[in-house]
């Protein structure tokens, strides 16, 4: 079922079309709709990740723009965040530890 669109931001990259799919927009146009700064320091740490793991993402990509949209976030939210990005970490760490 999954099929290619263009972008709607930029319309120059191919977005891969999924049932799962929120938006076609491509992940480069997606990373600078969530830059923009965070003014409060206790959700500016929690969203101070590895930008990678934005990138790999999407689901990453939509709490931060909830955020950004609505100030705020669900406890649910928060812990599954907080979930994926520790999942998201361990390989990271598994090769660290290789040093
Ligand atoms: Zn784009």
């Amino acid at each position: 079922m999954a099929y290619q669109q263009r972008c709607i931001a930029c319309k120059k990259n191919f977005v891969l079309i999924t049932f799962y799919t929120q938006r076609p927009v491509c992940v480069s146009c997606d990373m600078k709709d969530i830059s923009d700064p965070i003014e409060s320091p206790k959700w500016k740490k929690f969203f101070n990740i590895d930008p990678a793991l934005y990138e790999k993402s999407s689901f990453l990509r939509s709490i931060k723009r909830n955020y950004l949209r609505q100030g705020a976030l669900t406890q649910k939210q928060k812990d599954t965040f907080l979930k994926v990005v520790k999942e998201g970490a361990q390989p990271r760490k598994k090769e660290n530890m290789k040093e």
